[in-house]
């Protein structure tokens, strides 16, 4: 069956009239590696971008297990329930090196995908942490621009995906487990300096004391590292998913984290920063892409990698060399 070819129009009237159906095929478009398809989409995303910002972009991180699924299923429909939109996206870069993702099973939030106001979209298979973290970007201004003003973005702590993560939310969830002093060390120094808050979940049954003991440690940890957003302390707060107690609390922490950075101006430097830092990371790529995929440097790279392994010529004197090759070679076109 012939499918219909959708106009760059047809694409921003769906979307902005929050159409889903539409909504997808415009991330499909934005997650397609045919260069036409990102020409294609990279128009419609520019005639949406006016439509785009006012969402609250959170951003959720913790290890397997530790009950994030079942936390933005419980916290979703919460929010859906109070009149919000929620559109809930993963950052996976896993997919692509296991052929099989972590977080991809989705039919875990069933009773929150079912419902009209939120979206789920799994993260894009294959493809560098870079390009998923692109397409992940892009897949978040169409969801505004549909509607959604809550964003959840979900990641697992694999190689640099919380950073990423981070880099493009307004608050960096990370959600722990209770455990005794070894499990604490066991969580990363790095990823707690990301978090806004830090939430044990499964503080429920015989676990809740537990819970309160761990809530305690994190709290005393917290005093000797630097807050991840200025003017704004991060705590340790408790929940339970599963019986939906802490989650109002969570909301209350979040809605209070947008009031106090909005009023400081923290909220639009990060923004900002945020916007010139992919601009960034994309021209970095994009050199790295036209440097390496280059057919003279190509070329001449397997000699000068042996000279510089025979000690010939030292490294510094091999990127000379190769970088006056390059520039040499575009001057000339
Ligand atoms: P994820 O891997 O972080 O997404 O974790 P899941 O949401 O899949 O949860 C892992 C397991 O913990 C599942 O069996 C859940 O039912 C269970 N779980 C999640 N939240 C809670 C909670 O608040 N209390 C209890 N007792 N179990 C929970």
């Amino acid at each position: 069956k012939k499918r219909l070819v959708m106009s760059e129009d047809d694409y921003v009237d769906g979307v902005l009239k929050g159409d889903r159906m539409t909504l997808s095929r415009a991330i499909t478009l934005i997650e397609s590696n045919s260069p036409r398809h990102f020409a294609k989409a990279q128009r419609v995303l520019q005639r949406l971008l006016p439509h785009t910002g006012h969402a609250l972009r959170i951003g959720i991180t913790g290890v397997p297990g530790a009950g994030k699924s079942t936390m933005i299923e419980a916290f979703g429909n919460m929010l859906c329930d109070a009149g919000h939109k929620v559109a809930v996206l993963t950052v996976d870069p896993t997919s692509s090196v296991t052929k099989g993702s972590i977080l991809g099973d989705k039919t875990r939030m069933g009773t929150l995908s079912r419902r009209r106001e939120a979206f789920i979209r799994p993260s894009p298979a294959g493809g560098t942490l870079g390009g998923v973290a692109r397409k992940s970007r892009e897949t978040m201004l169409m969801c505004e621009a549909a509607g959604y003003d809550v964003i959840i973005i979900e990641t697992v702590g694999v190689g640099q995906s919380e950073t990423t993560v981070r880099s493009m939310v307004d608050f960096f969830l990370l959600v722990v487990l209770t455990g005794a002093g070894d499990e604490l060390q066991g969580i990363k120094k790095g990823i707690m300096e990301l978090a806004d808050a830090i939430v044990v979940n499964k503080a429920d049954g015989d676990n809740l004391v537990k819970a309160k003991v761990s809530r305690g440690q994190y709290e005393r940890m917290l005093e000797y590292i630097r807050p991840a957003t200025p003017g704004w302390p991060t705590h340790a707060y408790m929940c339970s998913a599963m019986e939906k107690t802490g989650l109002k609390e969570l909301w209350e922490v979040i809605k209070g984290f947008r009031e106090n950075t909005q009023k400081s101006g923290v909220w639009n430097k990060r923004r900002d920063s945020q916007l010139l830092d992919w601009m960034h990371s994309m021209i970095d790529e994009h050199l790295h892409n036209l440097f390496f995929e280059d057919p003279v440097i190509t070329g001449r790279m397997p000699e000068v990698r042996g000279a510089v392994l025979d000690g010939t010529i030292s490294p510094t004197q091999a990127v000379a060399e190769l970088v006056k090759l390059f520039d040499v070679e575009r001057a000339a076109h």
